[in-house]
């Protein structure tokens, strides 16, 4: 009966985009142990009601977020306090979560705040500098971020213009980073945290090794819970917008944890060509291989397959065939596969961003 009602909850929040009729049952394993994921990190736009629906979350929705994260005592935790004890090796309490916003809308301190006020939560906004200087009415003023940085907020960049960032040169794209943080800082009077997002969460791997050799730590917006084996310049996000909005939906990604995946930084995320396959190697992987499922487009992929990398190796290669060519722009394959409790599940996902970029690529 439970597992039913898990089942349509799942169905009903993901409409058909993660998981297919897969039982909820523990996997068969019974050497693994329940993992817990280190931090899960959301990602809001605007918390408004008369926003576009598509980036944002209902001001409803938001408060019973909020209520159900202080409810369940999830340890809600300031986005550069995790970073920096997961850089030092140092695990995060269990039910760790980040709160993060992007772009600096007006919403965010109108309604937001408000609530997060409430529950005295930590939280960061990547702002994107341009539209503020500009004052766009859509946007906060830097008065209002100066007051909520002195208030204990984080404020980090999220560049000056929020271009597509793969269609942008080497020096382009420094300049846009490099600027954004010189202008929070002088906004600000402080030096903000070496924290960037990008802007659609598109990136490529070059561009993620400059962002490290400059010391950030850098977000990007495929899902996934976030442990010490993600690419720190490839940092995945649950959005909580638009569809994804619900309860039902917070806290199915409240329970994930991440899939031990290998050498996520080794992955160049942009496909200047459309790729046919893509690959990824788990250490020991916690869960029997046949649990494993991977969807692309809200339908499950038929050709996942996988074997030891040597014959004696506990890496497994996992090959994914996708069912068909991405377009060019933006998509992602997920993987999930289920941990011994019930209703929890490793999650890796995998961004693609498919050529070639031009300055007119698809939002
Ligand atoms: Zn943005």
């Amino acid at each position: 009966m439970l597992l039913h009602s898990i089942k349509a909850v799942m169905r009903l929040v993901l409409s058909g985009l993660l998981f297919t009729a897969s039982p909820l049952l523990p996997a068969t394993d019974g050497n693994v142990t329940a993992p817990t994921g280190p931090l899960v990190v959301l990602l809001y736009h605007h918390v408004a009601d008369d926003t576009p629906a598509v980036t944002s979350t209902p001001v409803a929705q938001f408060a019973a977020h909020l209520q159900y994260l202080s409810e369940h005592r999830f340890n809600v935790i300031a986005l550069p306090e995790a970073l920096a004890k997961l850089n030092q090796g140092e695990s995060l309490p269990p039910k760790s979560v980040a709160i993060t916003f992007d772009d600096g809308y007006q919403s965010i301190y109108d309604n937001a705040w408000p609530l997060l006020k409430q529950h005295q939560f930590p939280f960061t906004i990547f702002v994107t500098t341009e539209p503020i200087e500009r004052r766009y009415s859509a946007m906060m003023t830097w008065q209002q971020l100066q007051e909520m940085q002195q208030q204990g907020v984080t404020l980090a960049n999220h560049s000056v213009s929020h271009p597509h960032m793969i269609a942008l040169t080497k020096d382009e794209f420094q300049t846009e980073v490099e600027r954004a943080q010189a202008i929070l800082q002088q906004k600000l009077g402080s030096t903000p945290a070496k924290l960037f997002a990008y802007p659609f969460g598109e990136y490529t791997k070059a561009q993620a090794q400059w962002l490290a050799e400059a010391g950030y730590h850098a977000f990007a917006q495929h899902s996934g819970p976030l442990s010490a084996a993600s690419a720190p310049q490839g940092l995945p996000r649950f959005s909580l917008s638009g569809r994804y909005a619900s309860l039902e939906s917070l806290t199915l990604r409240l329970n994930t944890a991440a899939m031990p995946v290998l050498n996520q930084a080794d992955y160049d995320p942009f496909h200047p060509r459309a790729p046919k396959q893509l690959e990824f190697d788990l250490k020991n992987p916690p869960f029997a291989m046949t649990q494993l499922n991977c969807f692309y487009q809200g339908k499950p992929i038929e050709q996942v397959t996988f074997a030891p990398k040597t014959p004696t190796s506990s890496i497994m290669r996992v090959t994914i065939t996708l069912p068909s060519t991405p377009a060019a722009g933006r998509s992602r394959v997920n993987c999930t596969a289920p941990t011994t409790r019930q209703g929890h599940y490793y999650w890796h996902s995998i961004p693609m961003f498919v050529g070639p970029a031009t300055q007119q690529w698809p939002d």
